[in-house]
């Protein structure tokens, strides 16, 4: 079982059935999930994206400022990581929110050695705001956060059940790895994580697992190293 896991969740898998927003059923979910891996003695740490709310490229697009728009993409993450903090204490689980960007009346700034010691006490750990920089993403942020603090595995909860060779959203018969090589990935051009993200990961051997989120009782087979998802491996 891993011992210490970094699980990068999207902010558009919270819209759930809605159209934006936060779908409260969506973020309950994830909660139950995140619990049953707690209660297993895992040290969970999160980082969840914003593209929910808002993403600084698209702004862009029409005609924003591409740092005051990402800038808002990470009070998004902010605001996407209250939601869920909020859902795991309702469940009982203890959390502590760490932000990229101070903060101080709702999170705690982020300090790696106080992040590692909360994990240690079993308390999870939500990383927002992303890196705190403009032009990266929170699958970086994920990345980064992971390598830090000496995470075994970066889990990407996403929609479908892992690394596909094709879209497998518009292509039926697309195929999917239930291992990979990272260099493989790179090779075939297909989609973990960005480019940054994923050469991070190369650089520090951090292996990926992609799998299913939306499916109840996954996270919990994947860190019992069931064979749920796709391990991309370096
Ligand atoms: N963002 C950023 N720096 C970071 C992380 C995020 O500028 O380190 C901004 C960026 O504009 C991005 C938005 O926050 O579009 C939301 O994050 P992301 O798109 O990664 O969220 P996800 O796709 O996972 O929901």
């Amino acid at each position: 079982m891993y011992k210490r896991i970094l699980l990068k969740l999207s902010g558009e898998a919270l819209l759930g059935e809605q159209g934006h927003g936060i779908d409260g059923k969506v973020l309950e979910a994830f909660a139950d999930e995140i619990r049953l891996v707690h209660e297993q003695g895992v040290q969970v740490a999160i980082v969840i994206g914003g593209g929910n709310i808002f993403r600084g490229m698209k702004a862009a697009t029409f005609g924003m400022d591409r740092v005051q728009g990402d800038y808002m993409g990470m009070l998004a993450t902010m605001i996407n990581s209250m939601a869920l903090q909020d859902a795991l204490e309702q469940k009982g689980v203890p959390t502590r929110l760490q932000s990229a960007i101070r903060m101080e009346q709702i999170a705690e700034p982020f300090i790696r050695r106080r992040a590692v010691r909360h994990l240690e006490k079993g308390r999870v750990v939500i990383f927002g705001a992303g890196t705190g920089n403009p032009y990266f993403t929170t699958d970086t942020a994920g990345s980064l956060r992971a390598i830090e603090i000496e995470a075994d595995v970066i889990l990407k909860g996403t929609r479908v059940d892992g690394v596909y060779d094709k879209d497998p959203e518009k292509n039926p018969d697309a195929i999917k790895f239930d291992k990979i090589t990272g260099d493989e990935v790179l090779s075939r051009r297909l989609s973990v994580m960005d480019l940054t993200a994923f050469t991070l990961c190369r650089d520090n051997r951090t292996n990926i697992i992609v799998f299913n989120m939306g499916k109840p009782g996954n996270l919990l087979k994947v860190i019992q190293k069931e064979p749920v998802g796709t391990l991309v491996e370096w």
